[in-house]
This record gives C-alpha cells, sequence and structure tokens, in this order.
C-alpha cells in the first residue's frame, strides 16, 4: 500500500494536525476539506472565545512544521476566538502543507477497493478508496487508510428530547437556530433584540448564549430568555467553576449562574421537548413529554449538541459503541452517562482501530455524541494513529496526554438526575452505570 496517500477527511484542527504528523513519519498525507478554507467549521462559530489557551490549541507536530516556515507563535496564555484560531494557526498550516490540502472538495463514501462491506475474499489486500464531490464531478482516490477528522458540526442534535425532531421542529425552521449566535453583528442583534428566546441545552455553547443574551436583555428593553434543559438545575449545572482546571471554562459558567441569579433568565428545568408549535398569536410554544408547556417564545437556539454523520462510512466496517457511537473501545473512557470530568484516560491507535483496518476516526468524530471534546486529545490521538499507520507500535502505544479536568465528577456530560452526579466516580475508574 506504500504507494497510496493517506487520505484525511477534513482540514479543521484535528485533520491538518493528522496530516502534519503523517508528514514527519514519511507519510504521503492528502486532507480533502469540503468548506473553502481551513477550519472551515471552525469559522462558523468564529466569533465564540475558546476556553483553552493557545498553548492547548497548537499540535506539536504542526508546530514544528510551521516553525521550519519563520511562523510566530500565538502568546501561548491568550486565548483566541475561534476566527483567531483559524486565521493565526490553521490558515498558515494548511498553506505550510500547501498541495496536500484540497478545497471544495467532499468524501461522500468511503470502501475497500472493489469490494462492499459483506465481502470478505480478498479485503486485506486491497487499499481503500475515498469517493470525493468536487465541483466539476465526482472522483475516486485509492488510499492506503482514512483518517475520518470530519468533526460533528454539520450534525447538531434536534431540539426533540428523543432524539429525533420534535413535532413542529422543521416547519418552524426559521425561528430555530443551532447556534450561539454573534451578537456583536447587528443582523444577529437585530434578530433577537426585544424579543422572547427559548435556549436550549445545558453544555458550554448553552452557557455562552445564555450569558450572551443575558447582556442583550440588559441593553435591550424586553430582551427575555427563557432556559430550558433536561436536567434540574443543581451545583453542577454550570460546570466546575473554580475547581475546573481550564480557569476559563470555569468562568464561563460562573458568568452564567451569575445571569441566572440576577433574574435576567428563567428556567424550565428537567424538560424534554416533544413539540414546537406556533400558537394563535404565531408565536412558538415548546411542550414537553411529561405535557409541561413553556411560555410563548420568538425565537428558539438549540443548543442540544452533535451527533456523528456516518451515512458515507456504511461500506466499511466499523465498531460503534451502541449508545455514543464513538468507537468501541474509546467509548467506557468518555461516557458521560458514568463519568464526565473532563478526564479522559490518554488513548490512540489501539482504541480508535475498527474491524477494517486502515480506518481511523478521529478528533471531535471520535467522541460520537459524547460531549467535551478538546483539540488536544485530538492531536494525542493522531499521533498515535499516524504512528500505527506507518508501522511504529512502541510510539503507537505510547500515551503523550494529561487533560484538564472540568472540576465536576459527573457534571458536564449528560446526567439527569442530581443523584448521579453524587456518585458517578467519574474521576477515578470508571464506576458502574446507573
Ligand atoms: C462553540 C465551540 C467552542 C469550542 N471551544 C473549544 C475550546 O475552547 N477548546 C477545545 O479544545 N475545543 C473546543 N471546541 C471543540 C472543537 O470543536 C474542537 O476542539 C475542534 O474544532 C475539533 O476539531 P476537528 O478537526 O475534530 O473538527 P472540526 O473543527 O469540526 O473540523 C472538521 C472539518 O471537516 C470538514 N468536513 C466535514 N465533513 C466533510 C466531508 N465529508 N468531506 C470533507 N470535509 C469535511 C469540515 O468542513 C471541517 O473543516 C469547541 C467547539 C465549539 C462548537
Amino acid at each position: 500500500m506504500d504507494g497510496y496517500p493517506v487520505v484525511v477527511v477534513g482540514a479543521g484542527p484535528v485533520g491538518l494536525a493528522a496530516a502534519a504528523h503523517a508528514l514527519e513519519r514519511g507519510l504521503d498525507p492528502l486532507v480533502i476539506e469540503a468548506g473553502s478554507e481551513a477550519g472551515a467549521s471552525v469559522r462558523e462559530w468564529g466569533h465564540v472565545r475558546l476556553f483553552s489557551r493557545w498553548a492547548e490549541l497548537i499540535d506539536p507536530a504542526a508546530a514544528r512544521l510551521l516553525a521550519e516556515r519563520g511562523w510566530r507563535e500565538p502568546e501561548p496564555d491568550a486565548y483566541p476566538t475561534g476566527a483567531d484560531w483559524a486565521e493565526q494557526y490553521l490558515s498558515p498550516l494548511a498553506a505550510a502543507l500547501g498541495e496536500r490540502v484540497r478545497f471544495g472538495a467532499r468524501v461522500v463514501g468511503v470502501a475497500r477497493r472493489g469490494r462492499d462491506r459483506v465481502i470478505d475474499a480478498g479485503r486485506e489486500a486491497e487499499p481503500l478508496t475515498a469517493h470525493v464531490e468536487t465541483a466539476t464531478g465526482q472522483e475516486r482516490i485509492t488510499a492506503r487508510a482514512v483518517i475520518d477528522a470530519s468533526g460533528t458540526w454539520a450534525s447538531p442534535n434536534p431540539l426533540g428530547g428523543d432524539g429525533l425532531p420534535a413535532d413542529g421542529e422543521r416547519a418552524a425552521r426559521d425561528r430555530i437556530s443551532y447556534q450561539a449566535p454573534d451578537l456583536s453583528d447587528p443582523r444577529a442583534r437585530s434578530r433577537y433584540a426585544g424579543k422572547r428566546i427559548a435556549v436550549v441545552g445545558s453544555g458550554h455553547s448553552a452557557l455562552t448564549a445564555l450569558v450572551g443574551f443575558a447582556e442583550l436583555a440588559e441593553q435591550e428593553p424586553g430582551t427575555e430568555v427563557v432556559w430550558v434543559l433536561r436536567r434540574e438545575v443543581g451545583d453542577h449545572v454550570f460546570g466546575g467553576g473554580e475547581a475546573d482546571q481550564l480557569p476559563a471554562r470555569g468562568a464561563l459558567g460562573l458568568r452564567a449562574e451569575r445571569a441566572v441569579e440576577a433574574g435576567h433568565v428563567r428556567t424550565l428545568a428537567g424538560f424534554r421537548t416533544a413539540t414546537a408549535q406556533a400558537d394563535a398569536d404565531d408565536r412558538l410554544v415548546l411542550e414537553s413529554f411529561e405535557g409541561t408547556k413553556s411560555v410563548p417564545v420568538d425565537e428558539v437556539v438549540a443548543l442540544t449538541g452533535f451527533r456523528p454523520e456516518l451515512s458515507w462510512l456504511s461500506e466499511i466496517r466499523l465498531e460503534l459503541d451502541p449508545v455514543l457511537q464513538a468507537p468501541v473501545r474509546l467509548a467506557p473512557l468518555i461516557d458521560p452517562n458514568v463519568h464526565s470530568c473532563g478526564t479522559v484516560y490518554p488513548h490512540g491507535a489501539a482504541e480508535l482501530a475498527h474491524p477494517e483496518d486502515g480506518v481511523f476516526l478521529v478528533g471531535m468524530k471520535s467522541y460520537g455524541r459524547a460531549p467535551t471534546f478538546l483539540a488536544m486529545t485530538g492531536y494525542e490521538q493522531v499521533r498515535s494513529v499516524t504512528a500505527a499507520i506507518a508501522g511504529d507500535a512502541e510510539a503507537a502505544e505510547r500515551v503523550e496526554l494529561h487533560l484538564p479536568e472540568t472540576g465536576v465528577c459527573g457534571g458536564a456530560g449528560l446526567f439527569d438526575e442530581p443523584a448521579a452526579e453524587q456518585d458517578g466516580g467519574c474521576c477515578g475508574a470508571p464506576g458502574a452505570e446507573r
């Protein structure tokens, strides 16, 4: 297979890092990116300030490649926005990789050459193929390995508490957004100013939106915020605060808590959305599966997490956890039903392998539906995965990562029952599932 490239899907932070590691290993990486620029997904939330410092957002192999080109590393302790991350790091990195990154090209299928997923005969001897769509047509690229770093940004979870769109959700699409708006943009501001807005979800994106809307409510009379969440509002819903080992992440939770305490936000907790229907005044009313109704709202911002898009991987043999849709050996390490303090047991190629040799899901996508992914995790994943592809088993097995904890045992994940938060045992070995 040596003559074929390692195809990397996605020129986000983790895909580009994979290419940098592959180059150092003497492999031939080819990054296929659907967008027109590096970090296409990151740019979509470019107005959001990260809770990671620059030092935690730069992959070591990428830094080495950039250093050769005279790149000046940003101040390690500063916190960039998504736009800064893309402009000051991802774009130069893609430029350093040159023709090894192809933009405007979408991977629409991956297969074993000439074999659908059912066929065993001769499978191991065949390379992989990546089917790619561009503005000028379709092509098939033969690959020795495929590293899928395509993220989950483009497939947000719907509003419905059962994981399917709520009744009326599709029809109300013009009033439902799936990302925290940039309220410094006059268009976004005028969309929400003076309106009653439901923010649905309880992760970091929801907390970011709450803080933004609470500020808007202070400045624009008539703006009201209703926070709709599945969990009860307990101590941990705002994250670990000062105990968070990422101080900016902890501070975000504290700011959200203050916004709620200051009365800018009314909460509707323990609410699993079943329907989103317009009332007689054409405002949206959310109704839970238990029959509770929200007050009528003008806008809904649904921030209920993401899920991996797996349809174009249907012809390869993946081994995914039935709950999280993450690689089956990684899933127990990140399952928010068991432990979610942000600590991830270091992992690499062994945990990310599938029955289909040479295929790896990495980065945000490797977490499936689990929250709290950090770029640092992805950088370590691709260091190990590229070592494995290059045949360096010792380096692939070596673990070189320590991740900061959220400071919350069981609080940052998907817990619904406050009791579960007490004895989830997230910071120790994974405890028994409740
Ligand atoms: C609002 C927000 C704030 C965050 N803050 C932090 C933080 O502070 N610290 C941190 O470590 N992490 C943070 N994250 C998590 C962050 O998303 C990841 O760390 C990082 O972006 C993951 O990189 P990735 O390369 O796995 O995926 P992505 O950044 O999503 O990149 C995937 C790329 O693949 C491309 N793509 C998708 N499908 C295809 C296809 N079929 N063919 C070709 N290309 C495709 C996309 O266009 C995109 O460019 C945050 C996430 C969000 C949403």
